[in-house]
């Protein structure tokens, strides 16, 4: 079984650390392999290349830089089955989820080849008389990017594309359960003509992630993943003077106002709650349906279109199933002990997902999609967040208990609402405090060119992910102010200069 190693300085090289942990196929249940956990010194000699790199990157101009990102997106597009394929085969998301995962961060790339644009600045002239006054962006040095499990693909491209374009060097840590993709990448971008040390892969746990929280040279750190950790991340590498993003978990709601199209919500709610078994961190885990009589016909027309979703590994043709397996064993053993959780808490399982079985592949981490009504709060399978097949029907008697229920829900990630009245959907994105809100929408995220992010604690840290706070967080902003010789030539001031 080989062992999957790092990508430093435009290269791969194996690990010494002694320490791999193995990869799996969640549809077979067989291992593809081990992935090193890297010891903290072979990530600080990540660290170390990108480092040197950034003494030459940082002077590439942007549009050589954007240059190379133009290329990189051609090889993406040269290399998107053999992605997507890996994506699939690593994660479990079936073929199209994948492709889709990999559109979206590519989507990224396209933004970060903007760079000339993106890097203008700002300028005024005449803040005094014959004073001009102008913003450089400038690189903030070397970056570091901690990814999980869920987006292998797209969620690194939130990171990379933005801060390399931006002239920084970065070292990205990956999932350890879904590691090839990254490395791939990789490769493509030294193809494209990045230079040696300018994007550096590093796989390993919380020794290698320690190092870029505390080490001095690393500038920024870039993490999503689960709330405890991202929590960790946040105070750790603050605490070290990095400027930090930290993007934690979520529990998504969607509320089906009385007057909603029920087909819209029942196809969109589909999609939703049990695309990519649910390891979305948008995906609506919560119905929150206004309405005895709106939750009635929901849970009926759900249950029978439940009935007609297939499941099972991802093949890439058009007769794909709806939906993979869950990542590992582990995780969906901790879904499984949910949905009993669930029944001891006294909610009713319509939809049972337990002791689900595909013919073919037994050996899969399969979880069938699962639906429980009479949901409360404060029970665990409403307040924590489960990232499975799950999805949990709340009854609530107006819209203003709706937006209590959510705004009292310690996650802020996304949510939805599902309406035919243009002043409730107005209102409710207004009211809601949520950082991302979909009206008739189930899953709003956002476009490459806006930024991605949640409120509360599934975000940690002022500025969102790519888009314009993309941007923001991978600069520094200098402002200059400039006069020359035949400017005002006045004697010594004492007093604060103010405009002549
Ligand atoms: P995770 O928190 O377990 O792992 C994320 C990363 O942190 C991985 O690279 C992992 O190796 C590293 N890590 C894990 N434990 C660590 C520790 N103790 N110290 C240092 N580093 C550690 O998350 P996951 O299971 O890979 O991903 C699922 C979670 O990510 C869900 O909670 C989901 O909501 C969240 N997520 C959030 C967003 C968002 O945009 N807010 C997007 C995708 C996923």
């Amino acid at each position: 079984m080989t062992t999957l190693g790092n990508y430093i300085n435009g290269q791969r090289v194996g690990s010494n650390s002694g320490r791999s942990a193995p990869y799996y196929n969640p549809a077979t249940g067989e291992a593809h392999g081990q992935v090193a956990l890297s010891s903290a010194d072979e990530t600080r000699a990540a660290v170390a290349a990108a480092q040197a790199a950034f003494e030459t990157w940082r002077k590439v101009s942007p549009l050589k830089r954007a240059r190379i990102m133009f290329k990189f997106k051609e090889l993406i597009e040269r290399d998107a089955e053999k992605i997507a394929t890996r994506i699939s085969q690593e994660h479990g998301k079936v073929y199209s989820d994948a492709f889709g995962e990999l559109t979206r961060g590519l989507e990224v790339v396209e933004f970060a080849c903007g760079a000339p644009h993106l890097l203008k600045g700002e300028h005024s002239l005449n803040v005094g008389t014959g004073v001009d006054s102008y913003s450089l962006m400038q690189p903030v040095g070397v970056c570091a990017g901690i990814t999980p499990f869920n987006f292998p693909a797209m969620v690194p491209m939130w990171m990379f594309p933005v801060a390399i374009a931006a002239g920084n060097t970065f070292v990205l840590k990956p999932s350890e359960k879904d590691p090839t993709v990254p490395i791939m990448l990789a490769e493509l971008l030294t193809e494209a003509g990045l230079p040696d040390g300018v994007l550096n892969v590093v796989n390993g746990d919380k020794e290698a992630v320690d190092v870029l929280l505390t080490d001095e040279r690393v500038e920024a750190v870039s993490f999503v993943g689960s709330t405890p950790i991202a929590e960790y991340i946040y105070q750790t590498a603050s605490a070290h003077g990095k400027r930090v993003q930290a993007l934690g978990g979520a529990k998504n709601h969607m509320v089906i106002m009385p007057d909603a199209d029920p087909s819209q919500v029942v196809s969109s709610l589909l999609g939703a709650a049990y695309g990519s078994a649910g390891e979305r961190c948008m995906a609506i885990s919560v119905a929150v349906c206004v309405g005895d009589e709106v939750a009635d016909h929901l849970v009926r027309d759900l249950t029978a279109e439940i009935d007609k979703m297939t499941v099972g590994p991802g093949t890439g043709q058009k007769t794909e199933p709806h939906m993979g397996p869950l990542v590992t064993r582990e995780h969906a053993d901790k879904v499984l002990g949910y949905i009993n959780t669930g029944v001891e808490e006294g909610a009713s399982l319509v939809v049972d997902g337990r002791d689900f079985v595909v013919t073919g592949a037994e050996h899969g981490y399969f979880v069938g999609p699962t639906l429980f009504d009479h949901v409360k709060a404060g029970m665990r399978i409403y307040e924590e967040e489960i990232f499975g097949p799950v999805l949990v029907v709340v009854r609530v008697d107006s819209y203003e208990e709706a937006v209590k229920l959510v705004n009292r829900h310690e996650y802020g990630n996304g949510t939805a609402i599902f309406t035919r009245d243009g002043d409730t959907a107005r209102q409710y994105s207004e009211d809601i405090q949520v950082g991302m809100v979909g009206i008739n929408v189930p899953i709003p995220v956002p476009m490459a060119f806006h930024s991605f992010g949640g409120w509360k604690r599934s975000l940690f840290g002022p500025l969102h992910v790519h888009g314009p706070d993309g941007i923001r967080f991978y600069t520094r902003m200098k402002t200059v102010t400039a006069r020359w010789p035949t400017g005002i030539r006045a004697g010594a001031e004492f007093s604060m200069p103010t405009m002549k």
